[in-house]
């Protein structure tokens, strides 16, 4: 099927979708029990820099002779390195209110949930929480919002521009993306406006019917709503935009190609793909228990990520604390590009003190509650650098996901450098004497893959800048 942007236009008629559950199903079906020869040929696609198709990636997904699921995950490891280096972009969660009027069964939020302590963060509270977020070295965040009445685009922007003003002693949050219910054309023109970067919007699941059996209410029952959420956002000109799927509900091999399908129809239409996907299992939440039967193991899991790298090389993927750490360990080695830190899920949970989890305050069950420094010491030690860069984003350098894949020496001359000057300021303003010594022994490594030129000499002298105390340099 070819799509056009005037096909779509949404003023004129509401969008059709673009899941076609038959075609999915069909290259499931038609793809199992791949040979070896056409597996491999598959992997040399991905690797030799080519998008893999919906086909190719069923033939991956279909794959359970362990030789070739390694060949797999060593496939996306190699890729990985290749074009990303060694480079790892944290953020933070920040949930600004609870209160929701849909009803999902897995949601801890879900309006049915009577046990659910329910709260709203004023600006104060915000302040307080982004104070606290900025005291531990965090530079990006993620707001969380529930659907509801009060949660409006207004009140989302509102809550945005709040969090840019917070500046406590360096700190300060230079990037604020957004993960909430999806609005009309209008609506995400005024969110636009606070200065987002990317607008999150997950579609839970591709299957439709399972879709109706656990959205039981509210304007998120709406399956092509939600499905044509983030084509909404693209006319409002948000164009940096996020899609994922819940691991749990339905299929996983299904939801994989669901979401090459959205990447497909975005690059089709708006000739950019999402900025990023995100692919979180179910968790345990208040009242709701996982339904075993979709449940997607950990050597599941850790394929699915190497063939989404494979499949869409040049799309961000994210992974979080829904996953512990042996897990995240793992699956950072094929190609995820952000990881949150120090995630505190419960409401207010930054400046509150807490020992264990209390599902009746927050969203699901996290499994990897360590800290930022924790995390960035256990990235470092395994010679990740950790980025805190936002530069793409505000100098306009949009799709840099896709700069980074397919223009030679954009990620040595831009994120690496910029990855370092962003953990040399973390090392200055929040590292421990030994964290710090560790970064700066990183940091000069890398400094010797850069031969002695004019770009060295710039990046030399701006880390020593930083040393200085000056803040925020970035290419
Ligand atoms: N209310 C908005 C929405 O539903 O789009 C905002 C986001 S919701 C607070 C964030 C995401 O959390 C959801 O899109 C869903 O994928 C995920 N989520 C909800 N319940 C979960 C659970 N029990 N385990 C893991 N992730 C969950
Ligand atoms: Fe509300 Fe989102 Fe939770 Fe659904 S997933 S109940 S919409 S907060």
């Amino acid at each position: 099927m070819i799509y056009s942007p005037q096909k779509y236009r949404l003023e004129d008629k509401p969008m059709e979708p673009f899941i076609d559950e038959g075609e999915i199903l069909d290259y499931l079906q038609s793809n199992q029990n791949p040979s070896p020869a056409r597996v491999r040929e598959v992997i040399a696609k991905a690797l030799d820099k080519h998008r893999l198709s919906l086909e190719e990636t069923a033939v991956l997904v279909n794959t359970n002779d362990p030789v070739l699921i390694d060949e797999i995950k060593n496939g996306a490891r190699a890729l990985k390195e290749k074009v990303y280096g060694k480079r790892i972009v944290l953020f933070a969660p920040l949930y600004i209110g609870n209160l929701c009027t849909n009803n999902c069964a897995y949601c801890g939020f879900r309006t049915a949930n009577e046990q659910q302590k329910r709260t709203t963060l004023n600006h104060t509270e915000i302040e307080e929480q982004v104070k606290a977020l900025e005291d531990a070295g965090h530079k990006r965040l993620i707001l969380v919002f529930g659907e509801h009445p009060k949660y409006s685009p207004g009140f989302i922007a509102d809550s945005v521009r709040t969090v840019y003003k917070v500046k406590h002693l360096n700190g300060e949050i230079r990037r604020v993306n957004i993960n909430a219910a999806p609005f009309d054309i209008e609506g995400f023109k005024i969110v636009k406006d606070a200065g987002i970067g990317t607008y999150q919007v997950f579609q839970e699941t591709y299957h439709h019917e399972t879709y109706l059996s656990v959205h039981l209410g509210g304007k998120k029952r709406d399956f092509n709503w939600r499905l044509t959420a983030l084509d909404r956002a693209q006319e409002a000109g948000i164009d940096d935009v996020g899609i994922g799927a819940l691991l749990g509900l339905y299929d996983w091999r299904f939801e994989v190609l669901g979401l090459i399908r959205h990447v497909n129809h975005f690059e089709a239409v708006y000739n950019v793909g999402p900025h990023t996907i995100s692919f979180p299992r179910i968790k345990t939440a208040s009242g709701y228990q996982i339904d075993n039967r979709y449940q997607v193991s950990d050597a599941d899991f850790t394929k699915l990520v190497a063939i989404l790298r494979l499949a869409v090389p040049y799309t961000g993927l994210i992974l979080t604390a829904r996953e512990p750490a042996k897990v995240r360990d793992e699956v950072l080695q094929f190609g995820v590009s952000q990881i949150d830190g120090g995630t505190n899920i419960e409401m207010k949970g930054y400046t509150g003190k807490q020992d264990k989890q209390n599902l009746n305050a927050e969203q699901f069950e996290i499994n990897d509650n360590r800290s930022l420094e924790e995390v960035m010491d256990e990235l470092i030690g395994s010679e990740y650098i950790p980025s805190f860069c936002t530069a793409c984003y505000r100098l306009k350098r949009t799709g840099e996901h896709f700069m980074e894949f397919s223009v030679p020496g954009f990620i040595k001359r831009f994120c690496q450098p910029n990855a370092m000057l962003t953990l040399a300021e973390y090392l200055e303003d929040y590292a421990n004497p030994d964290i710090k010594a560790k970064g700066y022994e990183l940091i000069h490594k890398n400094l010797k893959d850069y031969p002695d030129d004019a770009f060295k000499s710039k990046l030399v002298e701006r880390l020593q800048k930083i040393k200085n105390g000056e803040r925020d340099l970035y290419f």
